[in-house]
């Protein structure tokens, strides 16, 4: 077998490689002479700086596998790879010991001053009585976001005998309760709690500037505050202005809304410490990367079942071209669920209807949904193969059955989302390329999910359309199309509005102040789920 390693990855890993393949590390290759030494290569292993473009994989005849030691795979034309049927594996757990480590070295370095200290003693001076500590023991740490660094902080803090309490409106209450934390009912108990509030969202649009203004607001006056997710997660300006006012006694950042953060405010405030971007930053998160993405390629090669997988190329070509627009499907309603569903999700319901109640490849849509339900939360990506595992070790529990009659369609996916708290009905029908959703929370619709809209429950009464489209209008957002779902007996109507904007928080506020309206949720759905 022969592997080629086309970026600098720890020696590690090429070491591992060598004992079951031939290796080529060849670094900073052209694309022509990449494109020549790829032809024979059964493996490719690389970081971010090789692009693994189409011509590239056209070129690849023998490749059967990416590895990437580490996580994004943006240098990787992924569509195309798994198209002609190469796996890309990576590794996602790579560095969250590492970032964990950092955020406690945050902490602890707030919590008693050490790089002030250490720029003072610098200068030649002994300023003791300035630098007065506190401890750690005791206070309560705030994280948000308990995946796999959030969990990883917990169990760091706890050995310094601090009290946790999370808050992540997608992991079970018992997963939380199995590692030791108090799970919050909302970030509003984290902000009013907590003496220390560290980050470990993914940046998404939910999250970003989630630390605002109005977060600050809540928070306790002297509260210190840690970032070593990504840049936007704060509203640098709000906490330029916290840490002024004295609101916010100390934060540290690893990340930033523009890297690198020169000419930033927050560097020329004396409780202000950053890094840049260290997070995954150590010789042993070096070293899993390219372990972890080398283990993972040979598994490939020697067949066995890898681990991370980013695509999934293991339908057959023609499986796949019969399934790509169902799987289109599933995804969709996935993705607009999680954005419709409120409290923890316990279960997903899924029944096949019509010609795909007999479709053999019905895990592989299953497997859509959760993707679309996961990928949304989730930093790693969620994909057809993982995606069962991320639900199970989320408590998720999946049932899948059939039924003949699909109404007036051909086919239909129904989709029953039950949370902590309420459930969610959709129902989706896929024609040709064209992918529907037709009907949400038993109210029929028509509608081709694309780009942002507004979904709207409220009374059946007269001039309820006009209130929410003259609402928007003042906002300046542009109505591109409308639907009004009905259910027999009902005194609720839905409303389906396409928008061409954004609509804020604020925005929201206002329409589900207008009398009448029950509840409204923002959905993006972007282009449409186009994975296949
Ligand atoms: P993860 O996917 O394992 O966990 C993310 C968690 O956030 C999930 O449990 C999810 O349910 C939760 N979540 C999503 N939206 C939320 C919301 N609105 N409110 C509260 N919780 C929400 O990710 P991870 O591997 O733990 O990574 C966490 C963050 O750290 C990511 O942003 C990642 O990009 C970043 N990271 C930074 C560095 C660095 O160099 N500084 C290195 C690695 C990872």
């Amino acid at each position: 077998m022969k592997v080629m390693v086309s970026d600098q990855i720890h020696g590690a890993g090429i070491e591992l490689l060598k004992k079951e393949a031939e290796v080529e590390v060849a670094i900073g290759l052209d694309k022509e002479e990449l494109i020549d030494r790829i032809k024979d290569k059964d493996a490719l292993v690389v970081r971010s700086a090789t692009k693994v473009t189409r011509d590239v994989l056209e070129a690849a005849e023998k490749l059967k596998v990416i590895g990437r030691a580490g996580v994004g795979v943006d240098n990787i034309d992924v569509k195309y790879a798994t198209e002609k049927g190469v796996i890309i594996v990576n590794a996602p757990t790579a560095s969250s010991i590492t970032v964990a480590e950092l955020t406690m070295g945050f902490m602890i370095s707030m919590a008693r001053n050490i790089p002030q200290g250490n720029a003072s003693i610098k200068a030649e001076k002994w300023e003791k009585k300035k630098f007065l500590g506190i401890e750690l023991r005791g206070k309560t740490l705030g994280i948000i976001g308990m995946g796999r660094i959030g969990s990883q902080v917990a169990k760091k803090a706890k050995a310094f005998e601090m009290n946790c309490i999370a808050y992540d409106p997608y992991i079970s209450k018992s997963i939380a309760r199995e590692i030791g934390v108090e799970i919050a009912e909302s970030i509003d108990e984290i902000y009013k709690n907590s003496n220390f509030i560290t980050l470990h969202v993914p940046m998404t649009e939910h999250t970003k500037h989630l630390i605002n203004k109005d977060a600050f607001d809540k928070m306790r006056e002297g509260v210190y505050l840690i970032n070593a997710a990504r840049g936007g997660i704060i509203d640098e300006k709000a906490l330029y202005e916290a840490l002024k006012s004295g609101k916010v006694a100390g934060a540290a950042l690893d990340v930033f809304e523009k890297e690198p953060p020169f000419g930033n405010s927050l560097l020329e405030i004396d409780n202000f410490i950053g890094t840049p971007h260290l997070g995954a930053s150590t010789e042993e998160a070096q070293r899993f990367a390219s372990t972890i993405a080398c283990e993972e390629v040979l598994k490939v090669l020697r067949g066995e079942p890898p681990l991370n997988v980013v695509n999934m190329p293991r339908l057959s070509p023609d499986a796949l071209n019969r399934l790509k627009y169902n799987i289109n499907l599933a995804e969709t309603l996935g993705t607009f669920a999680i954005q419709m569903v409120e409290g923890r999700i316990k279960d997903v319901e899924v029944v096949y209807c019509g010609t795909l109640a007999e479709e053999k490849h019905k895990d592989i849509l299953t497997n859509a949904i959760l993707k679309g339900l996961l990928n949304e939360i989730l930093s790693e990506s969620v994909n057809l193969l993982n995606a069962p595992v991320v639900a199970k070790n989320r408590d998720i529990r999946i049932t899948e059955g059939k039924r003949e009659d699909a109404g007036k369609y051909d086919n239909m996916i129904v989709l029953r989302v039950k949370t902590d708290l309420e459930e969610t009905v959709l129902e989706g029908s896929s024609y040709g390329i064209e992918t529907k959703i037709v009907s949400v929370n038993g109210y029929s619709v028509e509608l081709v999910p694309k780009g942002r809209m507004l979904v709207v429950h409220h009374e059946d009464k007269p001039g309820m359309i006009g209130r929410v489209s003259t609402l928007l209008g003042e906002q300046g957002i542009n109505i591109g199309a409308m639907q009004v779902g009905r259910k027999e007996k009902s005194e609720t109507q839905l409303m389906i509005i396409f928008v061409d904007h954004k609509v804020n928080k604020e925005v929201l506020e206002k329409i589900s102040g207008i009398e009448g309206v029950k509840k409204v949720f923002s959905l993006n759905m972007g282009d449409g789920n186009e994975s296949y």
